[in-house]
Parts: structure tokens; C-alpha cells; sequence
């Protein structure tokens, strides 16, 4: 059986409850097959001791013995510290809010103590640290040589709260135990011989439960190995597929709006006459390209000829008018009278399409009695909305429809679905790409059933993506795509102008944006997080130990500053006079429209948002673009972000405020914002500067989404899978 197969439920691991199963559910783990490849994020080697006195190579692992106990602070907030030995070095555990480990830990007992420490304040000192209690009197002596009982590779699970390590790992290993005997492999083993790789049960095994600390790293590039692989082969066999039989249309150059206006449809045509505004030429190229593409499909059809299928990768930079395009190309499906779904990552972004659709595109008839028929859809839209909606995507009365991923739902059924849209295709990730291509066509092969008529299997396919994958890796990951770019910018665009200020100097960036204010014009300001969690973060920090000094003394860790606090901030002590307003992934739908619609026209002047405004929010008259705690985003995130000012006519500026922390390549990435606009160039330099494990602690920026593989980060492996998988390609074909 494949691993994805295992479709049992975890309930039906013993000692999984409905408690312990709701909480798995917060992290999307519901079957045994979600659970195995549920990886770890690290490990941690307790195989080898390692001395306190050698703190500073690594984590500590060794056997001491309790010295002394003492508390720091008052009241409620009394911490617990503990003085230990192991005949190199004394440190002192921290132990904040567990002050029951007086008792657990008595002077004169041997622990067995893991965790990091750092020197600070003329002490070693650790907060986050494990033990196991040895004996409770006696001395290190006895333990000096012999392998200590919790000596292991121990795996470490992103988690979620009320789940800890230890839950993770008992469940997974009965898992292990009695489920992983028939796991299947899905590559030939001759490969797995030729590179070292293990065989899947065996990855599943070590990668959780590692041996040695190069077993479990071995298991991760198996694994790894094993999706790239499997994701190559679907990449050369669609290209294969694509490439053979179907005739794929002549495309003519277009230069000049006389040149284009021949070749649009009615309803195109219809279109073009209200914009305001003129083309670009990279538009009108990009839109001839389309047109000849869905012409083909659906003619091709007619003629019962091999169906040619567009899949069509649209990359243009952010503010390019890649929109536009895109209902462009839906205009053509419906003026040959089949149906469109445009998909779109988040809320905010598909109710903003869906707006500019229904404005854009409903007054156009193409000569006939209708207009176009628009719908908006998301996992929102209730039943009362939601019932004859559905029926009417599946009747045909609606031509255009515009949501986030509840347009592939197995209830979802169309009439005659010839296009899907995806836009900022790269936040779905190639595996949801796959499941969105399947789910067109089933749910059109559902329709089909249903006696209707004029039905093509495969959907054309465009996707859009305003970040750049670097050129080096595009043929590898988009393969099996046509490529569009869009270079040229609307007219009349300044770039926007980026500066760097550190933390501490806000004072100068919040005036410099009062100015603008009182110009008229509105900001974004960006924060990495949405609240500040209560709960204190281990991070020691105490003045020595003296209890006076020490009330305050607890630094927390909860120094980042979140959306939350500073739209309290900002709202009643630096703007008072103009209106603000908080938005996240977690303000409700209906209230996240009521702000968007009061943002756009201007009765809100200053959003303090999450990087939920990454994308779709389209404010023209707004020119400020703060990003506090800049370092925490990805270039790809901040370059998004970057781009939702520049809009209009007027000059623009990003603000990008770093802490005073900064690592080197944590600069080296700010300077590259600082210095190029262009998303080409900022997509090559993040592969450049994104060495392994860089990106932790950084917000995901993703190219695209596979599980444990990262095609930047691997792209030795990623080239290795894709030869392995052409040659395997071609000795099946036998070419
Ligand atoms: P993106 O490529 O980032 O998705 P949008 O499609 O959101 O960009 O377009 C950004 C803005 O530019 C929109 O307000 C759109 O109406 C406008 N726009 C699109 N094409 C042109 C053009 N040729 N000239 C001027 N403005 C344009
Ligand atoms: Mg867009």
C-alpha cells in the first residue's frame, strides 16, 4: 500500500482519544498516512555527551548532580533556579512557571540534563531544557561512562499548544509499529541502491525515529529525493503528453493595438473600448498568445482532432495587470460559450476580483442579449446563497465564477468548465495545483454525466504568479507549462522608493508618512504576527539573581511587535487624527469587507495588517508601505508587499524597519530590496542568498510548495530527480 493510501483513522491508534484526535486535527492530522508524514522540523542527538564546560558546541547532554536551589522575584512571579554540576562546569537551570521542580530535583540527586545553554549574566544558564531523574542521592561519578538511559536522537514536531513533544512521539511510534510493515515504494529500487537512499518504510522509520543523527538525515533525503522524483516524472509526462498529438496554435506577433483589435472576440472587443487606459504591449502580446491557445482547444475539439489544452504560466511583476489579462482570456471562453473559474488564494483577493469582475465584465454582451454572468464563491457563502448558485453554475446561468478553493469542492458541479484561472498560482503549491487540474475535470466528467453537453475533459489552464521563480530553475518546475511574462509596466508608474531604518528610529518613518497623510494619500503598515501570546517565552534573563531587581528583569521574548498592539498604538498616540483600522487572517469575512471597502475609499486612511494584504489589495491612492520587523519576511513576501504601493501616479515609498540583530545575509536580503525593484532580480538573488536552513525563522516566501522538499534549498537533489526521471521517461517510452 502507498503511504497516501492509509487512509485509517488515527483513533484507531491506541491511547488516541477524541481529545488527543481534536488536538492532531489542529495540525491536519486525521489518518495514520497524515501522521507518518507528519515530519519532523530537527532532531535533537543526545547520542553523544556533551560537557557543560562545551556549551557552546552544541547542546548540552550530560549526567549532573542537584548543588543548590534558589528563587529570583516575587509572588506570582517567583522563578525557581536550580544549580547543577557535572564535575566541568556549574549552570543554573531556569525554571519558569515549573517550580514544583524543587521537589522533583532535591539537592544531592543525578539527572541526566539536555537542553541549550548560553553564558549570561556571569552564570551558564538554560531555561529550556529536559532531564530524566538518574538517582535521587548520589554522585556523577557512577554515571561518568556508561551510556545515559535517555541517550537517543530525539525528533522535534512543529506543534500546536496542549500537544508536546513526547504525545508526538508515543503515537508515532505505535504508528510506526503496527502500520508502516507495507508501505510501499514508489520509485524503482534500483535507484535507491545506486544513491543510498532507503526504501520508503524503512525513510518512515528513521526519519522519526532516527538511530544516529546521519540516519535520520539519510531518511530526509530520501524522502525528499522521493518527491522530487515523483514530481519530475508527472512534470515530463504532462509536457510529453502535451507536446505529442496536440497541435499547439501558431502565435503571431502583436505589437500595436491595430494588430490586436482583429483578433479579439466580441466581447473583448467590447472591453478594450471602456478600459481608460491603454494596453501595454506585453498585454496585448500576452493576450494574442491566449486567444490563439483557447481558439485551439475548443476547435480542435470541434474537428475531433487530439484536444490541444493551453497550460500557460502568466509571470509578470506585481502591478503589471496581469487582471486584466486574465479576464481577457475568460472573456474568449465565454464568447465561445463555456464556462470560467478564477481561483484565488485568499478572501480578500477573490472579493476584490470578483468586484472588478462584475464591474469590468457584466455590461458586456458581445452583440447579444446578455451580459456577462459573474458569481463570487467561497467556503463562506453560505447555504442560503450557496444552494442556487450552485445550481446555476451547473445549469450554465453563470459564465464566470470567482473564489478561493471551495470552486473545487466535490459538490461543485459545472456546466461546461473550458478555463481555469489561478492566480498567484504559487500559493497553492504544485500538489494543490494537481488536485485543482483533477477536480476540473471530474467535476466536468460529473456534469457530463448529467446529460449536458459540449464537454472538453481537460479545463485550459493559466496561472498567474507575481513571483518569479529564477530563471535556473524554471524549465524544471515549469516544465510542463507554457511561460508568458509580462515586463512592461502600465505608463506613467514611478518605482517605489525603498529605505532602510533601523529599530528605534520608527519616530522619523512615522512622520515621514504623517506627511503623506496630510497630502491625502493612505498607508499600509505590516507586522509579523497578529497578537502578542501571554505566555513568556524561555528566554533567561535575569540580573544575577537578586530579587529586587529582578520583577521587571524577565525579558520576554515577545519583543516582535504584533498588529494588534500597534494598531492600538499607532490609532491613539501617533495618528490620532486620522483613521485607522486592524485587519489579519483573523478578523472576520464580513468586517474584513467592511475595512477593504472603507480603505478603498479613503474614509480609512492607515491599515495595520499581517501580510494578509500580501496580495489583492489594489489602493491606488495609497503610497506608504511601513514593514516593522522587515528581516522576519521573505524577500519574495516583502517584494509582494512592496508592491501594493506604486499603484498611481503619485511617488511611493517602502519603509522597511529591521532590528538591530541584523545576521548577514539578513542585511545582504534588505539591500537587495533597497536596491532593485524587479522581480526577476530579487527571485535570482534569493536563491542566491538562501543557503540551507536559511530560511528558518524566516516566513515561508515559497516558489512552490511540495512536502518536505525545497526545490531552492535541494536543488541538487531536484536536478539528480529530474535526470533520473527523464532517463526513466525514456527507456519506458522506448525513445
Ligand atoms: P497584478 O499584475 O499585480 O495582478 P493588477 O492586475 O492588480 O496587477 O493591476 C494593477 C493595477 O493596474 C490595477 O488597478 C489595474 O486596473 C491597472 N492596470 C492594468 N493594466 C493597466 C494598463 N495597461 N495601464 C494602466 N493601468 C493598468
Ligand atoms: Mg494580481
Amino acid at each position: 500500500m502507498k503511504i497516501r493510501e492509509m487512509e485509517i483513522p488515527i483513533t484507531h491508534i491506541s491511547g488516541v482519544g477524541p481529545a488527543l484526535a481534536g488536538l492532531f486535527a489542529r495540525l491536519n492530522i486525521f489518518t495514520v498516512s497524515d501522521l507518518l508524514t507528519y515530519y519532523p522540523r530537527d532532531w535533537e542527538d543526545r547520542t553523544q555527551r556533551r560537557s557543560i564546560a562545551e556549551f557552546s558546541y552544541g547542546k548540552v547532554h550530560t549526567a549532573a548532580s542537584v548543588v543548590s536551589h534558589e528563587w529570583f522575584g516575587f509572588g506570582r512571579m517567583k522563578t525557581l533556579k536550580i544549580i547543577i554540576t557535572d564535575g566541568t562546569e556549574r549552570a543554573v537551570l531556569i525554571c519558569f512557571n515549573r517550580p514544583f521542580l524543587q521537589k522533583m530535583l532535591p539537592v544531592g540527586c543525578v539527572i541526566s540534563i539536555s537542553g541549550s545553554f548560553s553564558f549570561r549574566y556571569g552564570e551558564i544558564q538554560s531555561s529550556s531544557f529536559d532531564f530524566l531523574l538518574l538517582c535521587e542521592k548520589g554522585s556523577i561519578a557512577e554515571f561518568k561512562n556508561a551510556a545515559l538511559p535517555d541517550s537517543a536522537v530525539y525528533s522535534i514536531y512543529p506543534l500546536t499548544t496542549g500537544l508536546s513533544q513526547s504525545q508526538i512521539r508515543k503515537i508515532t511510534a505505535k504508528a510506526i509499529l503496527n502500520y508502516t510493515k507495507g508501505i510501499e515504494d514508489e520509485i524503482p529500487s534500483e535507484l535507491l541502491e545506486k544513491y543510498g537512499f532507503f526504501n520508503k518504510q524503512k525513510a518512515i522509520q528513521a526519519i522519526h525515529m532516527p538511530k544516529s543523527a546521519e540516519e535520520a538525515e539519510r531518511a530526509k533525503r530520501s524522502i525528499i529525493f522521493e518527491e522530487l522524483y515523483l514530481f519530475q516524472k508527472s512534470i515530463i509526462e504532462r509536457a510529453a503528453e502535451r507536446k505529442s498529438g496536440m497541435t499547439a496554435p501558431a502565435q503571431k506577433t502583436v505589437t500595436l493595438k491595430k494588430d490586436l483589435i482583429p483578433l479579439l472576440s466580441p466581447r473583448q472587443k467590447e472591453l478594450l473600448e471602456r478600459l481608460p487606459f491603454e494596453l501595454t504591449k506585453d498585454q496585448m502580446q500576452v493576450i494574442a498568445d491566449i486567444n490563439a491557445d483557447i481558439d485551439a482547444g475548443f476547435s480542435n475539439s470541434e474537428k475531433k482532432n487530439r484536444p490541444f489544452y493551453m497550460a500557460r504560466l502568466l509571470q509578470g511583476d506585481v502591478g503589471s495587470g496581469k487582471t486584466l489579462v486574465a479576464f481577457f482570456a475568460a472573456l474568449r471562453t465565454i464568447d465561445w460559450g463555456a464556462q470560467c473559474a478564477l481561483l484565488a488564494p485568499t478572501e480578500i483577493l477573490a472579493k476584490q476580483h470578483a468586484e472588478n469582475a462584475a464591474r469590468l465584465m457584466e455590461p458586456l454582451t458581445g452583440g447579444t442579449e446578455k451580459g456577462v454572468r459573474t458569481a463570487f464563491l467561497t467556503g463562506n457563502v453560505k447555504n442560503k446563497g450557496r444552494i442556487p448558485l450552485l445550481q446555476a453554475l451547473q445549469s450554465g446561468d453563470i459564465d464566470i465564477v470567482i473564489g478561493t478553493h471551495a470552486l473545487f469542492s466535490k459538490n461543485v458541479l459545472y456546466y461546461n468548465l473550458k478555463l481555469v484561472i489561478i492566480d498567484e498560482q504559487h500559493r497553492f503549491g504544485v500538489v494543490q495545483r494537481n488536485t485543482i487540474i483533477h477536480k476540473g475535470r471530474s467535476s466536468v466528467v460529473a456534469a457530463q454525466k448529467l446529460k449536458t453537453q459540449n464537454i472538453l475533459e481537460n479545463p485550459a489552464l493559466l496561472m498567474m504568479s507575481a513571483t518569479p521563480i529564477p530563471q535556473t530553475l524554471a524549465h524544471t518546475v515549469y516544465g510542463d507549462l507554457d511561460v508568458s511574462v509580462i515586463k512592461s509596466v502600465p505608463e506613467g508608474r514611478k518605482p517605489v522608493r525603498t529605505h532602510l531604518t533601523r529599530a528605534g528610529n520608527e519616530k522619523h518613518v512615522y512622520e515621514t508618512v504623517r506627511a503623506e497623510l496630510q497630502k491625502g494619500h493612505q498607508a499600509y503598515f505590516v507586522y509579523p504576527r497578529i497578537d502578542t501570546p501571554d505566555v513568556p517565552e524561555e528566554t533567561p534573563h535575569n540580573e544575577g539573581g537578586s530579587p529586587a531587581k529582578d520583577i521587571g528583569g524577565i525579558q520576554r521574548k515577545n519583543t516582535l511587535k504584533s498588529a494588534e498592539q500597534m494598531y492600538a498604538f499607532l490609532s491613539q498616540h501617533v495618528y490620532p487624527e486620522f483613521s485607522c483600522a486592524l485587519i489579519h487572517s483573523k478578523t472576520n469575512e464580513d468586517e474584513q469587507n467592511d475595512i477593504l471597502r472603507l480603505f478603498y475609499t479613503n474614509k480609512i486612511q492607515i491599515l495595520v495588517a499581517t501580510s494578509v494584504v500580501e496580495v489583492g489589495v489594489d489602493v491606488p491612492n495609497a503610497t506608504c508601505m511601513v514593514i516593522e520587523h522587515a528581516e522576519r519576511f521573505g524577500l519574495a513576501a516583502l517584494h509582494q508587499l512592496r508592491g501594493r504601493v506604486g499603484r498611481g501616479s503619485a511617488q511611493s515609498a517602502c519603509f522597511l524597519i529591521y532590528g538591530t540583530n541584523l545576521s548577514e545575509t539578513g542585511t545582504k536580503r534588505l539591500k537587495v530590496m533597497h536596491k532593485s525593484t524587479d522581480g526577476f532580480f530579487i527571485a535570482e538573488e534569493d536563491l542566491r542568498l538562501r543557503g540551507p536552513g536559511e530560511a528558518e525563522g524566516i516566513q515561508q516566501s515559497g516558489y512552490l510548495t511540495l512536502g518536505l522538499a525545497d526545490p531552492i534549498r535541494d536543488k541538487e537533489l531536484l536536478h539528480l530527480a529530474r535526470k533520473e526521471a527523464e532517463r526513466d521517461f525514456y527507456l519506458n517510452s522506448g525513445t
